[in-house]
């Protein structure tokens, strides 16, 4: 009960730059990050690149870095002692503030040319909302795109969709997310009775989704479960992190890939310990049943996995760990796609 009750304290205490909230908070960490980025070796830094192509079938992916979040690692294991993520961030050689990258995916279907989610916009500071310059380097013109599929409306999914005067950043975009996640977000009274974060930061969360989902008018679509998008992305259930989240299966001639969005965060934590509950889900108990679902089919069909939040340019497979839950395996990256 003690260790509970220090948890929860600790967990509230925290000043949080965390995914779900998007707040533009400097953090020792998110401090560190960008010295890091900064510092100098010579008299010139070349990054490495923030994008990665590859091919599925006959589509032509690029998944695209918008960057990195700062976050204690506490936040995505509510439910975990502290002595039991201890051993988790040891065995994964991972420390207490950890660094998800955000991978927005793009899509060449050879008729449709799709983002899946919008990354930070201008919310992070320096550390994310690089994707623009992403597209820029992979000589992609926003106004090419013509479909934009938002996983769910968290801050770090849909703060790329407007630009500070309100305009699109992708003016010629047809916008879908899920009608249940739509009318979620935009009805006049959200309320999140389960989920972990303070009133503030639910209050900025509700902020968000709001301002860019209104802000879409009516260029947003609400797509039902099971869904076919465009032709070869079909949206698949995915509730719990959101009330209407979805995870995207992409299918081209005999190949295959799920984005997950949001029903993974961390390649240690919440694969080897699905049932750990980050604070910010909206229905924590749901997630679970989802990530345990959505994870056990991907694992049993052996499919190509994309993770949002995993390192970049996080794709990959997962297969069952001794011990629980499932293991990552990168994927080798194909140098020339
Ligand atoms: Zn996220």
């Amino acid at each position: 009960m003690h260790t509970a009750l220090s948890r929860r304290t600790f967990l509230r205490s925290a000043t949080l730059a965390t995914i779900a909230l998007g707040l533009p908070i400097v953090s020792r960490s998110s401090h560190a990050i960008e010295v890091a980025q900064s510092s100098t070796v010579g008299q010139s830094v070349v990054a490495n690149p923030g994008y990665y192509r590859f091919q599925l079938g006959s589509f032509e992916l690029i998944s695209m870095s918008d960057g990195l979040l700062a976050v204690p690692a506490a936040v995505f294991a509510g439910n975990a002692t502290p002595e039991q993520l201890g051993e988790v961030l040891q065995e994964g050689f991972q420390t207490e503030t950890l660094t998800p990258h955000c991978n927005v995916l793009y899509i060449n279907t050879g008729s449709h040319k799709v983002l899946i989610d919008t990354g930070n916009g201008t919310s992070m500071g320096t550390t994310a909302g690089k994707l623009l310059e992403q597209l820029k380097a992979v000589q992609i013109d926003p106004i090419e795109i013509d479909s934009v599929i938002i996983s769910h409306a968290h801050p770090d999914h849909v703060n790329g969709i407007l630009d500070a005067s309100g305009g699109f950043i992708f003016p010629n975009a047809q916008y879908y997310i899920s009608r249940v996640e739509k009318e979620f977000w935009l009805q006049p009274n959200v309320s999140l009775p389960k989920i972990g974060i303070d009133a503030e930061s639910q209050k900025n969360m509700i902020a968000v989704a709001q301002k860019n989902l209104r802000g879409l008018g009516d260029r947003l679509n609400g797509v039902e479960m099971g869904q076919e998008i465009v032709p070869g992305l079909t949206a698949i259930p995915a509730p719990g992190h959101t009330p209407g989240q979805i995870a995207i299966r992409i299918v081209s001639g005999d190949q295959s890939m799920t984005h997950t969005a949001d029903v993974v965060h961390i390649s240690t934590i919440n694969l080897w310990h699905p049932e750990w509950q980050p604070i910010f889900d909206a229905d924590p108990e749901l997630a679970v049943a989802t990530r345990q679902q959505i994870l056990s089919k991907v694992a049993a069909d052996r499919e190509l996995m994309f993770a949002y939040h995993f390192p970049f340019p996080g794709i990959g497979h997962i297969r069952p760990r001794s011990g629980g839950g499932y293991l990552w395996e990168p994927a080798t990256w194909q140098l020339n796609p």
